[in-house]
């Protein structure tokens, strides 16, 4: 926990294409809020995306959560990866099929650079299926590096990649 008991602002990306990617990410958000002590704030929607880096592999599904979180950054990446390891998932290729994966995004308006934790996330900036989840619930959001919203981001961006919005039965939609 944080020394001075504040929860900060945090927003993290889900993703999945490996077995039921719905509910496996729908599973992380779940153990997100019990293992991580950790409001959820907002969920965007789901969207059905294309792989982006290495293309021969199954879309993803994808979303992005806003909690709030009593952790400081980096045990909040390691509760990540625990996560991400309970679900199974095994680490072989880098942007290759995964059952999740959680990453980082922004924390607060911090700016980290460590060995093994950067934020905000490096490639937020620049993924089309990263920036729309997040135009979604945090659209006026600023990126502490850039000093510009997600919206702005957006707009700007060059990456074409598909992101359709998943439309889910009633079901599932929770
Ligand atoms: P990318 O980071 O480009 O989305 P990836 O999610 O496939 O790729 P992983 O294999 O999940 O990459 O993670 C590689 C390493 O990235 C992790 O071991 C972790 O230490 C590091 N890392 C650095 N910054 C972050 C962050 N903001 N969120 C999550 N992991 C991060
Ligand atoms: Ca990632
Ligand atoms: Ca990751």
């Amino acid at each position: 926990m944080r020394e001075d008991g504040q929860r900060i602002v945090c927003f993290i990306g889900v993703g999945s294409n490996v077995a039921d990617p719905v509910s496996n990410c729908l599973e992380s958000i779940d153990r997100i809020a019990s293992f991580a002590s950790s409001k959820i704030a907002q969920r965007s929607s789901l969207y059905r995306t294309e792989p982006v880096g290495v293309a021969d592999q199954d879309w993803f599904v994808n979303c992005v959560v806003e909690i709030q979180t009593p952790h400081r950054a980096s045990t909040l990446l390691r509760i990540l990866q625990e996560i991400e390891n309970a679900m199974g998932r095994v680490r072989n290729e880098r942007w290759g099929p995964r059952t999740i994966d959680l990453d980082i995004l922004l924390y607060g308006q911090s700016i980290i650079q460590e060995d093994d934790l950067t934020v905000p996330h490096p490639e937020l900036h620049n993924r089309r299926f990263v920036l729309v989840p997040m135009c979604e619930i945090a659209p006026y959001v600023i990126h502490p590096s850039y000093g510009i919203s997600m919206m702005g981001l957006l707009n700007r961006l060059e990456d074409l990649s598909a992101v359709e919005l998943l439309k889910m039965g009633p079901s599932i939609c929770r």
